[in-house]
């Protein structure tokens, strides 16, 4: 494979601060070093306040350079769950009880702390998850801009409080939302800030107690925006960090009897064990999931190829495939077909595959073992099923060896129906099918369980209108050479799924979200 230096784009929001772009990477490079050298240490839990040491604890290690410690983190089980659900049940009411203004005071601070370390914070994402520094700068905007958002939405609604007047004379009324008490919180680790913040804040601004559970690669990220918040001036016991395993420490938080309701996001499988435990239980209070996704792309004859190509290689490729939004099946007209295909396999030999914190990379390392097994197992069906056009191999050269690198694999001659090209891996592998018209574009997009993200390219503005009628869809991109599937922004794209990509229908960092938090009261006093 030949490489190519690849110049990272800065975010959309460093480019608004400033023009300066050696600054924004020597300043990133820094920060890499300082991280570095404070990795290594040991974590404890935080329950009500207080930090809480286990006897058990899990090393956690750098993905793209194993024989790097990142920490070691406490074990937590279903005792501290107990412990940790019972400090959040004794400071329910309490939070409860705080002025909206108060509460969105402590998220806007850590939002302005966060915007102060963000450099660090990157370099702990780059080398705790492996994210390039330009995937790890969103990260950390996107969690800012979640705090802020949410913040602003609570203001504007008055804390979901309305005086509704006096239906009849006499009867005052007041309709108001609010929180149903403790919130378990489980987060992923393939955007360890936002979508832990995000979730966490959510469930904390609506008044809400929390015990979060990290995910078990990303337990550091976590913790300092945890630390973060806590400093702001969160009281002791509304949030609560719990670090550990799915079976040890997240089924006993979503099994825990005062644990209301859980936000949760990963995958299909235990996205629906979590609410299926809810409905054992009997539990009324709400199942907040984002899941997988299967995300088409349609490429029409009217496209303009070379956009549709650099869309797709960033949607399957940005961060090694490892996003519920990231593109994995295209469906090219015959038309475009060889062309398209040529050109999005040479864009993919140029990627460069490294570690997360040299400046040129591109492709930087997948999560785990599992991960890079899942990796060999599928390009190899691939090869007997199909044609690998370009990958399919792991990469171990010079100092790649101690990570965990793959290439980007571009598929084509595998069915629509194969289940390469149904089931989400996670991974930097896309299949390529060709397809006669729209029509065939959109019943195969749309024969899929799952519906979170969806791309197309066509300069024909009645396909345009025609496919967002039809595509089954949360987001729906035209024409998005930025990257055909990837990279929401909150508030102006609000992000979820429809099929078995969500289980609320409502979006993160969108205007009904926080509303899924809290449940409605109408209280009438006759006077
Ligand atoms: N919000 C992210 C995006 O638009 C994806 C989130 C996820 O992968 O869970 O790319």
């Amino acid at each position: 494979m030949k490489a190519k230096a690849f110049e990272n784009e800065l975010t959309y929001r460093y480019y608004e601060e400033t023009d300066d772009v050696e600054a924004f990477h020597e300043a990133y490079e820094d920060a890499v070093e300082t991280v570095r050298a404070e990795l290594g240490e040991t974590h404890d839990l935080l329950i009500d306040g207080e930090r809480v040491a286990t006897d058990a604890h899990f090393e956690v290690t750098s993905p793209g350079d194993q024989t790097l410690t990142v920490g070691e983190f406490a074990a937590g089980d279903a005792d501290d769950i107990d412990d940790a659900v019972r400090a959040a049940s004794a400071v329910a009411d309490e939070w409860e009880g705080f002025d909206v203004a108060d509460r969105v005071a402590i998220f806007r601070d850590a939002a302005a702390t966060m915007r102060d370390r963000k450099f660090e914070l990157a370099a702990t994402i780059s080398l705790e998850n492996g994210k390039n520094r330009t995937e790890a700068m969103a990260d950390v905007d996107e969690a800012i801009d979640f705090l802020e958002f949410y913040s602003r939405e609570c203001e504007r609604s008055n804390g979901y409080d309305f005086d509704t007047g006096e239906p009849t004379p006499g009867q005052h009324t007041r309709n108001l939302l609010r929180p149903y008490g403790v919130f378990g919180v489980i987060a992923p680790f393939n955007f360890p800030m936002a979508i832990f913040v995000g979730m966490t804040a959510g469930a904390l601004l609506t008044g809400n107690t929390v015990v979060a559970k990290p995910a078990e690669s990303t337990p550091l990220i976590a913790e300092t925006c945890m630390a973060i918040m806590q400093d702001a001036g969160l009281p002791d016991g509304v949030l609560n960090f719990v670090t550990g395993d799915g079976p040890n420490a997240g089924q006993p938080l979503v099994e825990h009897e005062d644990v209301a309701g859980v936000v949760f996001t990963g995958s299909r499988e235990v996205g629906l064990s979590i609410r299926e435990t809810f409905s054992e239980q009997g539990k009324h209070g709400p199942v907040i999931a984002e899941l997988g996704g299967k995300n088409p792309v349609i490429v029409s004859d009217a496209a303009d190829v070379d956009a549709a190509v650099e869309g797709v290689m960033k949607g399957a490729f940005s961060f090694s495939g490892q996003k519920c939004s990231a593109t994995s099946r295209v469906y090219v007209h015959e038309g475009v077909y060889d062309e398209f295909t040529e050109a999005l396999v040479d864009e993919t030999e140029a990627l460069v595959v490294g570690p997360a914190t040299e400046r040129e990379t591109f492709v930087s390392p997948v999560i785990s073992d599992a991960a890079l097994e899942r990796y060999e197992s599928i390009t190899e069906r691939a090869a007997a099923d199909g044609t690998v056009r370009t990958g399919g191999a792991v990469r171990t050269e010079g100092d790649l060896e101690d990570g965990r690198f793959v290439e980007p694999t571009v598929v084509t001659d595998v069915p629509h129906e194969h289940d390469l090209a149904r089931d989400e891996h996670f991974l930097p592998f896309v299949t390529v099918h060709p397809i006669a018209d729209l029509d065939e574009g959109i019943r195969k997009s749309n024969d899929s369980e799952y519906g979170l993200c969806a791309g197309l390219f066509s300069e024909d503005d009645a396909e345009i209108d025609r496919w967002f009628d039809e595509i089954e869809s949360g987001m729906c991109y035209a024409n998005r050479s930025q990257s055909a599937t990837t990279g929401a922004l909150v508030q102006a794209q609000p992000f979820g799924g429809w099929k078995y990509s969500g289980t609320t229908g409502k979006f993160a960092g969108g205007y009904w979200y926080l509303q899924q938090f809290m449940r409605e009261q109408t209280q009438t006093r006759v006077e």
